[in-house]
């Protein structure tokens, strides 16, 4: 049979030469579609799928086959964070099961609840970092609020609704997104109770936050300013629904460890007292605490039910600080190794050197978050100088760490012996 010529697309006329390639007709040889019509035709149609998507999201919003198990969850904060195995055993199984309960049919007659988190654990030891690393692993819209920002609508401050508008910049404005993404509120422990009357004086950024923060944590339609504030009241609201959003709260909660320390104490009396009083871990409180801790620091107990989660962090000690050094993926010694790396310069620490920089950390009581601003004063010379040399390596040595700490205002500040 003779081949036909190919004259022109049916669907939008233009001639064969003009594509790129022309597309036959599965049932009439006459007809073509080109390269242009078929690729617009692409568009359009990821557009609808996108937009449909969207309002079937509670329908089948996530393949579970696509969320990480708990333990791959766990292995992947390994890479970043040091210790702390508890609180990525607790997170790591939340958030599989947040998921879970995200990619429930919505006519599943057994609804799953939320598992909002709350992490009680001293400053400095990984509260927002696990919540980071969570949220760089599962890909999905993340923000942090601090929660001493916040006041009761009407006042001074920030509205609560706020929180909700950095997750939609989060998610770039797609409402959708935002609705499954995860809100870490930091130092809740800030917004407790002040006082135990609650009567006294209006407490707008204590309990009447908590109040505030109710109504997200459970799960229901907000409205919230696209830009935050309430400077623009002109502005349309979005309504966001935060059934489907995780909260992680964190919180030094200092002093709680007063109050665990005296519920156990008159827990045990009266039964084998000593017995169970050896078995307490005086050094670390922490891990002992339960929801009416809580209560006594005056988190409000409706609070206290939507963050059915709890999970401590532990302090960090010397070898924990040690190893936050040069441990993680992105731990501190390798960004610097990288940096030099980069001028063509091969950077080496010494062990020593190491040990040194974690004992000045302990020693200006600076912890985990300060071994960055050490270390930073330690190589701001060497990054200044090496690059108009010829050198091709640089050890940093124990030595070379004292004397340039010797001479910043770290070793001037503790000889002036400044009270906190
Ligand atoms: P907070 O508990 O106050 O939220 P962060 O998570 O912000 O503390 O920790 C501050 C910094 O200290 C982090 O950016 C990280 O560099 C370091 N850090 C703290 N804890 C750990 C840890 N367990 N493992 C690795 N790095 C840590």
């Amino acid at each position: 049979m003779a081949k036909k010529k190919v004259e022109s697309c049916a669907f939008c006329g233009r001639p064969a030469n003009q594509s790129e390639v022309m597309i036959p007709s599965g049932i009439n040889p006459d007809v073509f579609l080109c390269a242009e019509c078929a690729d617009a035709i692409h568009d359009i149609l990821g557009e609808f799928r996108g937009t449909s998507k969207e309002k079937n999201k509670n329908e089948s919003s996530l393949e579970l086959k696509e969320i990480p198990k708990p333990k791959e969850i766990c292995k992947f904060l390994d890479q970043y964070v040091i210790g702390q195995e508890s609180a990525k055993r607790y997170l790591s199984v939340a958030v599989y099961n947040h998921y879970k309960r995200l990619s429930q049919p919505r006519e599943d007659d057994v609804d799953i609840e939320k598992s909002n988190i709350i992490i009680v654990g001293p400053t400095g030891t990984g509260k927002t970092l696990l919540a980071k690393t969570i949220a760089r692993m599962l890909d999905v819209p993340f923000t942090i609020v601090d929660a001493t920002v916040l006041t009761q609508a009407g006042y001074v401050g920030e509205d609560i609704e706020s929180l909700l508008t950095r997750l939609l910049q989060a998610a770039d404005y797609d409402v959708a997104k935002a609705e499954r993404g995860i809100v870490f509120i930091d130092e809740i422990d800030k917004i407790a109770r002040k006082g135990d009357n609650p009567s006294i004086t209006r407490d707008v950024s204590g309990e009447g936050v908590q109040q505030g923060l109710l109504k997200l944590l459970e799960g229901s339609i907000v409205n919230v300013p696209p830009q935050g504030g309430r400077k623009h009241p002109e502005q349309r609201m979005i309504p966001v629904d935060t059934k489907n959003i995780l909260f992680i709260c964190g919180g030094a909660f200092d002093g709680i460890e007063r109050k665990i320390a005296q519920r156990l104490n008159t827990h045990v009396v009266g039964y084998s007292i000593d017995q169970a009083r050896q078995r307490i871990n005086r050094d670390n409180y922490l891990s002992y605490v339960a929801p009416q801790d809580l209560k006594s620091f005056g988190l409000i107990p409706e609070i206290i039910g939507r963050l059915p989660i709890l999970t401590h962090l532990d302090p960090l000690d010397r070898d924990a600080l040690r190893r936050v050094l040069t441990e993680p993926k992105n731990a501190i010694t390798r960004q610097y190794e990288k940096l030099f790396a980069i001028d063509g310069v091969k950077l080496k620490f010494e062990p020593e050197a190491l040990d040194m920089i974690v004992d000045k950390a302990i020693e200006y009581k600076l912890g985990a978050r300060g071994l960055r601003a050490i270390v930073e004063t330690v190589m701001i010379d060497s990054m200044f100088e090496l690059p108009s040399t010829q050198k091709k390596t640089f050890t940093v040595t124990a030595g070379y760490v004292l004397d340039k700490l010797q001479s910043s205002h770290y070793e001037l500040n503790k000889n002036l012996d400044i009270k906190e």
